[in-house]
């Protein structure tokens, strides 16, 4: 009788452990910086690119302002949060000389794309241009919205439009503040009113694709109105001064972007729902080229499909630069955003990779 009721008691017990979550995440951010190089990321500027050619005039002045003596005073003057901050308490996989290598596994080494296999989880070759319209798949946002935990509590800012179709809003119920219209959620008060004006009467540069800092200051209001438990945040300046083959704006790019990052960390810590219960992932879409092809990428550029993997949060060991026995899919995101919440993506979608759990 007393061993039948010692194994009931392990039975109960089993059922209570199956299925109850392991991590200690509550709450995930998912931001992706737009064609950052994993080559600034590791290394800081690279001195051959801090020419007039790429737009640097004052070369005296930058060469003072972003080189060292190291790659790691380099980085860590262009990304102090990064690399003071999350490097120190979290971890960074896809450094050079650390083993395995992060990659976009695409082979189409663009946006969209990448976006797909970052939230989706796996690659779909009928995605092939930027314009391809919605989405035929559901993102792990899309798969979390519909559960009762996450309803209301699932959101994404962007400065690029096309976030619209990626996550295919508002079929899958993910509201999307992204490019010019929506921007951000119906302005409520004068912050938000003041917003407002800002993204109607700054420059416009690209497009479809407003400034960092616009998408940054909608991000806050989000989080302020909204308190989401999954929000993604696309910043897209990176990629625009790339292309347009500026490298002094692409570094100044990457240390907003830094200090952005940083910023809504200290934020979010200081608000019971997200302190110590947060966990963020940041990722590239793809990388670029080497040496004068740093400013492009596509299915043609040599190396453009590795990247690098940030992420600091409860479930993160301190490992700082990571070194990675196999390769590590930017596929992997989606299933880690999941499973960092308690829940299994792969097993809802056997498309989608596994997560990286580190
Ligand atoms: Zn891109």
């Amino acid at each position: 009788m007393e061993a039948l009721r010692r194994a009931l008691w392990v039975l109960a017990l089993l059922a209570a452990t199956v299925g109850a979550q392991t991590t200690k995440t509550k709450n995930v951010v998912v931001i992706v910086i737009d064609g950052m190089r994993w080559q600034e990321l590791f290394g800081g500027a690279d001195s051959t690119l801090l020419t007039p050619r790429y737009g640097v005039t004052d070369t005296l002045g930058a060469r003072r302002r972003w080189l060292r003596a190291t790659a790691e005073d380099r980085r860590r003057i262009m990304m102090p949060f990064l690399w003071d901050t999350l490097a120190v308490r979290g971890a960074i996989w896809g450094a050079p000389g650390r083993g395995a290598m992060v990659r976009s596994t695409n082979g189409l080494k663009f946006s969209y794309p990448g976006y797909q296999e970052i939230l989706a989880g796996f690659p779909d070759p009928r995605i092939d241009k930027n314009d391809f319209g919605p989405n035929p798949n559901a993102t792990v946002f899309e798969w979390l919205a519909a559960k009762p935990a996450y309803r209301g509590r699932v959101a994404a800012v962007a400065t690029w439009g096309v976030f619209r179709a990626i996550f295919r809003t508002p079929q899958s119920g993910v509201p999307v503040y992204a490019g010019y219209e929506p921007r951000l959620p119906e302005p409520r008060d004068d912050a938000g009113r003041e917003l407002d004006a800002m993204y109607r009467t700054l420059p416009q540069f690209w497009g479809d694709n407003p400034l960092d800092a616009l998408a940054v200051r909608a991000a806050h209001e989000v989080i302020r109105r909204q308190k989401p438990r999954v929000l993604f945040l696309g910043l897209g300046e990176n990629d625009e001064w790339a292309h347009a083959g500026r490298y002094g704006e692409y570094l100044d790019a990457a240390q907003r972007a830094d200090r952005a990052i940083g910023e809504l960390w200290a934020t979010m810590q200081t608000m019971k729902q997200y302190r110590d219960k947060t966990t963020f992932i940041i990722v590239a879409d793809h990388g670029r080229g080497f040496g004068a092809e740093w400013t492009d990428h596509g299915r043609g550029v040599d190396g453009a499909d590795r990247i690098w993997w940030a992420m600091i949060g409860p479930d993160t060991p301190a490992l700082g630069v990571a070194r990675a026995a196999e390769e590590i899919a930017q596929a992997q995101v989606a299933a880690t955003v999941a499973w960092l919440l308690g829940e299994d993506y792969p097993r809802a979608d056997p498309r989608a990779a596994l997560p990286l759990k580190p």
